[in-house]
């Protein structure tokens, strides 16, 4: 029994719940799946969810109430964790923009990467392509991007999973998984899958 949570901090949270519940089923893993705001919630739990959204937003909340703290502390306890676009941004290390340069936004800093902001500007905000991902065994995944990051320097111990025109656009550091598009729409639950089984593992340890 594993249970997974997906932080409701701002950004589309319903939609990895059922990406989970869909991975749970076809693993055949019995879980939970709930929803995360407070730190204690965090507790207790064998694998987090970061939605996209706003990364700005969602970092002085997760502030606020204390969870940005305790997150940060079961992913380094071990806790498996997915980052989707805005949440990539806050699971990274190092943020910039080319407005203002390095962002300053509070950020969990678990994942060794740079990252630029809205790096696609206006004419491409959304686009699709399909990709190859042989480390999750998935191939043609349908990768929504929406006014996505760009991860322009990955650290020592970061494997890349997926690249698109030269950038990594999905990243893996040990149990710590980012994605710079938005997986919970695609149609295919690979990601999910892959941080389901990070959590049976976690779980038994
Ligand atoms: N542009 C947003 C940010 O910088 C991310 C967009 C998204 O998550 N779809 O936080």
């Amino acid at each position: 029994m594993v249970r997974i949570g997906v932080t409701t901090f701002q950004g589309d949270v319903e939609e990895h719940l059922a990406a989970t519940r869909e991975a749970l089923r076809r693993l055949g893993v019995p879980g939970e799946v709930v929803t995360v705001k407070l730190p204690e919630e965090v507790e207790g739990l064998d694998a987090l969810i970061i939605p996209g959204g706003e990364s700005t937003v969602m970092g002085r909340l997760a502030q606020r109430t204390g969870a940005l703290d305790a997150i940060r502390r079961r992913v380094l306890e071990g806790m498996p964790v997915l980052g989707t676009c805005a949440g990539l941004i806050f699971l990274a290390k190092r943020v910039y923009d080319r407005v203002v340069g390095e962002t300053g936004q509070p950020l969990l800093g678990v994942l060794d990467v740079l990252v630029e902001r809205n790096a696609y500007g206006r004419q491409r905000e959304s686009f699709e392509v399909e990709l190859d991902i042989p480390a999750l065994g998935a191939r043609g995944f349908r990768a929504v991007f929406i006014r996505a990051p760009s991860i322009l320097e990955v650290g020592e111990g970061v494997e890349v999973l997926a690249s698109y025109g030269n950038r990594p656009v999905a990243v893996r550091q040990e149990a710590v998984y980012g994605t710079t598009f938005h997986p919970e729409l695609s149609g295919s639950t690979a990601f999910h899958e892959a941080l389901v089984r990070e959590a049976v593992r976690f779980s038994r340890r």
